[in-house]
């Protein structure tokens, strides 16, 4: 629903947290890779390059460093070379459940890029 203050914390620096970064953290994200492959898990398409966390640490802050609670996913910085959309940024904290489908079957939500 729009209005809900949480999603307003989008584009906000995140505070740093050992499930963004850090020794722990990189060696997850790089046995997600050797798990799951580069197939991004939220619209379907090769080229993933950022892992997306199942449950978003800003729901759950202390959950388990652990590669099966990620999948790989598109970022800003790799877009999906298919689809072009940055899938982990347009996430953002929602629940997957909310997401998976509409990734599938609308871009109502998404509106570039376009020309
Ligand atoms: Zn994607
Ligand atoms: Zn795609």
């Amino acid at each position: 629903m729009p209005g809900d203050p949480s999603l307003r914390r989008e584009g906000v620096a995140v505070p740093a947290s050992p499930h963004r970064s850090g020794r722990p953290y990189r060696t997850a994200r790089e046995r997600m890779f050797e798990i799951y492959g580069d197939l991004c898990h939220l619209c379907g398409h090769h080229g993933a390059g950022e892992a997306d966390h199942l449950v978003p640490i800003s729901k759950d802050a202390d959950q388990p460093i652990d590669p099966h609670a990620m999948r790989p996913a598109h970022g800003a910085n790799a877009p999906c070379p298919v689809c072009g959309r940055k899938c982990n940024t347009a996430r953002g904290n929602k629940p997957l459940t909310a997401v998976r489908p509409k990734l599938r079957t609308s871009r109502d939500w998404y509106a570039g890029p376009q020309r």
